[in-house]
């Protein structure tokens, strides 16, 4: 998948959400408990705890801002609720936007306090804004706006600008923390727009932000940080469910110590990511990071010939990829950085080695074991070649 369309793995969490709020005009099914008073605390509380837990300060002050505006709402702290709900919604929304820009860390550090520090003055200000010019007066600006724009109140305009912006950011940082506090934002605009109750909205918002930290510890366990393919621990389960016919390739980057003594560890790391990508880029089946340098494909299908050329392809496509690295110390690649002297060119070059399933070769332990020794075979004959087993 193309790092921009990267986002679309997480479509499942707004698709929760579409189906939470479709269910809740379906009359067999019965969500009433998602209207308990209770149950937003309960999520919410285990959504901040679990973000406070895994380091996700974007899930712990996303569930402790919606807490707090349940909360006060419940306290009847929030002056003309009935009214304004959708204006404090709009401005949660805002904050969820800003949240998704910012990196994740501990909220137990300075960052995290300086954060809740401006979620307090940015509380305060409103109250204060609130009480010197009522919100009716916040409508005014609206009807200067063109005419197809002026239908709508603030807070859906709000509302739908975050949405839009959040939308945008996912190309951006396209995790399951961001589709999280993406679907967070549709549900307050939704919220604006069909006047939901609050216990609905905080239950719901409490369900996504658990959910994101669901899919990003999955993606701690089945993915590879640095190269974003899959794990060593992906590969495991892929074996124990392999298809009819398939075979497995091992991918290893040559001289890769010598890079790394030559150039840093940082630069060595780069080249990793741009193998990891064109091996995920050409590569007609899945790609793995085994570990180290080396990287494992599972090809399925029978079509031997078919795809030991594609492998071959892959091969040559690395060893003439033009990689050179800048004053900055940072590599770039692309062809128009050929012959323009702007930097020294690297040379990355890989061994490979196939193996397919046969008669002989039954076992997923056996098949890897072959892929092993032809990759090993390859790099005795003098590496940047591709060697078959058997
Ligand atoms: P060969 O051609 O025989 O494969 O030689 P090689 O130098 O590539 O192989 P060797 O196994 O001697 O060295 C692998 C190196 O890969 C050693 C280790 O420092 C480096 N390495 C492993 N993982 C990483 C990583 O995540 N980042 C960086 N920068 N280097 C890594
Ligand atoms: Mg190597
Ligand atoms: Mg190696």
């Amino acid at each position: 998948m193309p790092p921009y369309l990267q986002w679309l793995r997480f479509i499942w969490l707004p698709g929760m959400l579409l189906v939470l709020l479709t269910a809740q005009y379906l009359p067999w099914i019965d969500l009433t408990p998602l209207y308990s008073p209770q149950l937003p605390i309960v999520l919410l509380g285990m959504a901040g705890l679990l973000g406070l837990g895994f380091r996700s300060s974007r899930v712990a002050l996303a569930a402790l801002l919606i807490m707090a505006l349940y909360m006060g709402a419940r306290a009847q702290l929030l002056p003309s609720l009935e009214r304004d709900l959708p204006l404090y919604l709009s401005l949660v929304a805002v904050n969820l936007v800003l949240f998704t820009c910012s990196r994740d860390r501990s909220v137990l550090s300075i960052f995290g306090l300086l954060w809740s520090l401006l979620l307090l003055i940015e509380g305060v200000g409103f109250a204060w804004f609130y009480d010197c010019c009522s919100p009716l007066n916040l409508v005014f600006p609206l009807e200067s706006l063109p005419a197809g724009l002026s239908g709508f109140t603030l807070p859906q305009l709000i509302g739908g600008i975050s949405a839009f912006g959040a939308f945008a950011l996912l190309f951006l940082y396209p995790g399951p923390t961001a589709m999280g506090l993406f679907s967070c934002i549709i549900l307050l605009l939704f919220s604006v727009w069909l006047s939901l109750p609050l216990e609905f909205i905080g239950s719901v918002a409490g369900i996504l932000l658990v959910a994101s930290l669901l899919g990003a510890s999955y993606e701690l366990a089945f993915r590879d940080e640095l190269t974003g393919l899959h794990s060593r621990r992906a590969f495991r389960y892929q074996m124990l469910t392999p298809a009819w016919n398939y075979s497995l390739a091992m991918v290893d980057i040559d001289y890769f110590k010598k890079l790394n003594d030559r150039y840093g560890h940082q630069v060595g790391d780069q080249a990793l990511q741009m193998v990891a990508a064109q091996l995920a880029r050409h590569a007609s089946g899945t790609v793995f990071r085994y570990g180290g340098e080396e990287f494992a494909i599972y090809l399925a299908g029978r079509n031997r010939e078919a795809k030991e050329a594609r492998l071959e392809e892959i091969r040559e496509k690395i060893a003439n990829y033009p990689l050179r690295l800048r004053s900055s110390g940072r590599l770039s690649a692309g062809a128009s950085f050929r012959g323009r002297g702007g930097g020294k060119p690297i040379k990355i070059t890989v061994s490979i080695g196939v193996a397919h399933r046969s008669k002989k070769l039954r076992k997923p332990e056996a098949i890897l074991k072959a892929a092993d020794q032809a990759l090993y075979k390859a790099k005795r004959s003098g590496r940047n070649c591709l060697s078959i087993h058997g």
